[in-house]
């Protein structure tokens, strides 16, 4: 299990210290749940001071797939890898949709990542209207396969994939858990095909979308659902916790 939290624009350097603080205390030990929080590029740094020694790991929310040269207003993989990252989240739905990000450029960001030793945090998921003209499955098995195309993931540790269905991202909307966990099944069957049963079985597939304290444990519970990609609630330490104690129990 993984619950990861996308702070998003959000948090300036006193409340990103003040609510990374917090997690590490209302989570506490998380016990056999993988915990990351994902603040902005400003303040990686600064909560990476704060969650050392801890259990909770770093993510950044993007990156740019060269390492470095003449990309004004870009972060490479090697300079997250310097302020602690573990974690990146690539192709998230907002970078899809608000500044162009294709399944051709989220594989590139991929390879860099895993090159540089970060786990990607894959984000694939269909609009609204994908699946009201049925389509969904069609949308998210295309993500999967263009934006994995060629990906290594020798234990299932190098990688995680997060569907996130558009229409329940902020909206307070969430996929029923019969949902979730049809469409997990059936990204489970392209890790399978791709990486063997193994690795596919060992990968984690997290779900995201409108997940609170009163929906995680039902979404968790799902075979196929390993954990949680956590974008508001995340911003509340006491929410983010009970997500990640709800994760718990079903581990
Ligand atoms: C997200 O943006 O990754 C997300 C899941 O957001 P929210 O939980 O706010 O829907």
């Amino acid at each position: 299990m993984l619950v990861a939290g996308n702070w998003k624009m959000n948090m300036d350097l006193t409340s990103a210290r003040q609510l990374a603080t917090a997690v590490v205390s209302e989570v506490g030990d998380p016990g056999p749940v993988q915990v990351a929080v994902c603040p902005p590029f400003i303040n990686l740094d600064s909560t990476f001071s704060v969650l050392h020694g801890s259990p909770i790991r770093l993510g950044a929310q993007n990156m740019h797939d060269e390492v470095w040269g003449a990309f004004t207003g870009e972060i490479s993989a090697p300079m997250l890898r310097a302020v602690g990252c573990h974690y990146v989240i690539v192709g998230h739905s907002e970078r899809r949709r608000l500044f162009g990000e294709s399944n051709e450029g989220v594989n590139r960001k991929i390879i860099q990542a895993q090159k540089h030793k970060l786990v990607p945090i894959v984000c694939v998921g269909e609009t609204l209207e994908e699946r009201d003209a049925g389509r969904e499955v069609a949308v998210v098995s295309e993500q999967v396969r263009a934006s994995l195309a060629g990906i290594h993931n020798a234990d299932g540790s190098e990688l995680v994939v997060a569907y996130e269905p558009v229409w329940a991202i902020g909206t307070g909307r969430t996929a029923s858990p019969a949902q979730a966990q049809a469409m997990h099944a059936i990204i489970r069957r392209l890790l399978v095909e791709q990486f063997g049963s193994d690795t596919g079985a060992d990968t984690h597939i997290l779900y995201g979308g409108s997940v609170k304290p009163g929906s995680a444990a039902e979404l968790f519970s799902k075979p196929d659902v390993d954990g949680g990609l956590i974008g508001g609630a995340s911003l509340k330490a006491d929410e983010f916790a009970l997500i990640v104690e709800a994760a718990g129990e079903v581990a």
